[in-house]
C-alpha cells in the first residue's frame, strides 16, 4: 500500500499523508500506535446492531442525496436538545461522508475561487487541503502554547477584502482546546463586523473533559450565517463508517449539498440508520465512552509527564500534546520518524498541523483513544527513551 501520494494542480503542496504514513508505520514495525485518532474498541453494540438490522431489512441502495428523513429528524432534534438550535430537518440538514466530506463541500460549495477563508493553526490537516481543492487561499491565526490563547488582533489581521468565512474548529484538534465563549464571541463579532460566514467543526462536541462546548451558532447573530459540523465517528467510536453532518441555515446548506451531489452524491444506507438510533439515544451512550476518555487522557499524561516530556493536558478530543523539546529532540517529525525503531511507539509530529510551524517544531501529538492497557504498554516502552 503506497503510504505516500502526491496530487497535482492545485492539492499538490498540502497533499500530505501523514495518519495513513504513522499507521503503516505502526503495522510495518509492530509499534504501538498512539499516531491516528481511531478507538481500538467499538462503539455501543446497540448502534452495531441497528446498523446489522438495516442491512437485513434491505437499506442497501442509495439513500436520497441529502440523508434518510429519520437521521436528518435525528440531528435536527439533536441541535434542538443540546443546544436549543433550530434547524429544518428537510433544508437544513445534510448527511455527509464524514466530516472531511462536509468541510471540504462547505469550502467548495460557500466560497468563489479567489476568496479567502481564516482558520487557526494548527489545524487539522484536511483544512489546508479543503481550501486549496476550493481554490481559496488559507489566512492564519496561531494558538500559542501551553494554553492555546490566541490575539483578536491576529484575527482581524488576517480578515481582508477577500475573506469570505472563518472555519473554526472546537474542541479543536490537534490541541484539544475548547473555545471559551468570550473567544468565540469575538471570532463571532468579526463574523459581524465584515459580513462573512463561519463554518464550524466540532466532531469532538461529546468529549469534552474540562469546560463546556459552546456551538458559535448560538451567539448572537451567528445562527443565520454558520454552518455546523459534526459526525458520528468521535461522538460513538464508529471512525470506519464516515457519517458526519452539515447543519445551518437552508440557504447555506443548499450550498452545501450542491457540492456534495458531485463529491459522493449520497453517504453509507444502512450507517444512517444506525446513526439515527444513536443520536436518539442521548448522552446515555456517549458519557461512558466520555468518562473513560478522561481517564486515559490522565493515564497518559501522567506518564509522559513521568518520562520528562513537557505536556499540555487538552480538556477534550482524542489527543494530547507534548513538547519533546525537555528531553533534547530538536525536531518532532524526526523524532517521531525515529520512535517506532527506537522503542516501538508511534506518534505524530504536530508540525504537520501547521504550514510553518516555528517555535511548534518540538510539538508531538499522542491519542489516548486506546485502551489503557495499550497506554501502559507505549509508556513502558517508551521508558527505554530515558534509559
Ligand atoms: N475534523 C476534525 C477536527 C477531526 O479530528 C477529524 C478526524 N476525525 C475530522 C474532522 C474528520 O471526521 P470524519 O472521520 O467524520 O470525516
Ligand atoms: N482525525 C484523525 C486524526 O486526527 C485521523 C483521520 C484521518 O486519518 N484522516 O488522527
Amino acid at each position: 500500500m503506497p503510504t505516500t501520494s502526491k496530487a497535482g494542480g492545485r492539492l499538490g503542496p498540502f497533499a500530505t499523508t501523514i495518519f495513513a504514513e504513522m499507521t503503516a508505520l505502526a503495522v510495518a514495525t509492530g509499534s504501538v500506535n498512539l499516531g491516528q485518532g481511531f478507538p481500538d474498541t467499538d462503539g455501543p453494540q446497540e448502534i452495531a446492531d441497528a446498523a446489522v438490522a438495516a442491512i437485513r431489512a434491505g437499506a442497501n441502495q442509495y439513500p436520497p442525496g441529502p440523508g434518510i428523513p429519520a437521521l436528518r429528524q435525528a440531528i435536527a432534534d439533536h441541535q434542538r436538545d443540546r443546544y436549543g438550535l433550530v434547524v429544518d430537518p428537510d433544508d437544513g440538514v445534510l448527511v455527509t461522508t464524514g466530516a472531511t466530506e462536509a468541510i471540504a463541500a462547505s469550502l467548495i460549495g460557500l466560497c468563489e475561487p479567489g476568496d479567502e477563508v481564516v482558520m487557526f493553526e494548527p489545524f487539522y490537516d484536511s483544512y489546508a487541503a479543503s481550501a486549496a481543492m476550493a481554490g481559496v487561499t488559507a489566512r492564519m491565526v496561531r494558538l500559542h502554547a501551553p494554553d492555546w490563547h490566541w490575539d483578536p488582533a491576529d484575527l482581524e489581521a488576517a480578515i481582508s477584502a477577500r475573506t469570505r468565512l472563518v472555519l473554526v474548529n472546537t474542541p479543536h484538534n490537534p490541541t484539544g482546546k475548547v473555545f471559551s465563549t468570550g473567544e468565540l464571541a469575538a471570532v463571532a463579532r468579526a463574523c459581524v463586523e465584515h459580513d462573512l460566514l463561519c463554518v464550524t467543526d466540532e466532531v469532538y462536541e461529546h468529549l469534552v473533559f474540562d469546560g463546556v462546548h459552546v456551538p458559535i451558532a448560538t451567539l448572537e447573530d451567528m445562527g443565520e450565517r454558520t454552518v455546523s459540523i459534526s459526525s458520528a465517528g468521535k461522538t460513538f467510536s464508529f471512525t470506519g463508517w464516515k457519517i458526519g453532518w452539515a447543519t445551518g441555515p437552508a440557504e447555506l446548506v443548499a450550498r452545501v449539498r450542491a457540492a456534495k451531489q458531485f463529491l459522493t452524491f449520497a453517504t453509507g444506507t444502512p450507517f444512517q440508520h444506525a446513526v439515527a438510533a444513536g443520536l436518539a439515544a442521548g448522552d446515555r451512550l456517549v458519557a461512558p465512552l466520555r468518562e473513560s476518555l478522561r481517564d486515559r487522557r490522565d493515564l497518559l499524561c501522567d506518564g509522559l509527564g513521568a518520562l520528562g516530556l513537557t505536556v499540555f493536558r487538552p480538556a477534550a478530543t482524542y489527543f494530547a500534546t507534548t513538547d519533546v523539546a525537555s528531553i533534547g529532540e530538536e525536531d518532532a517529525y524526526a523524532f517521531c520518524r525515529q520512535l517506532p525503531g527506537r522503542c516501538g511507539v508511534v506518534a505524530v509530529p504536530s508540525s504537520v498541523f501547521y504550514r510553518d510551524p516555528g517555535p511548534a517544531r518540538t510539538l508531538v501529538r499522542w491519542a489516548f483513544c486506546k485502551q489503557p492497557a495499550v497506554l501502559r504498554e507505549a509508556l513502558d516502552r517508551l521508558g527505554k527513551l530515558a534509559a
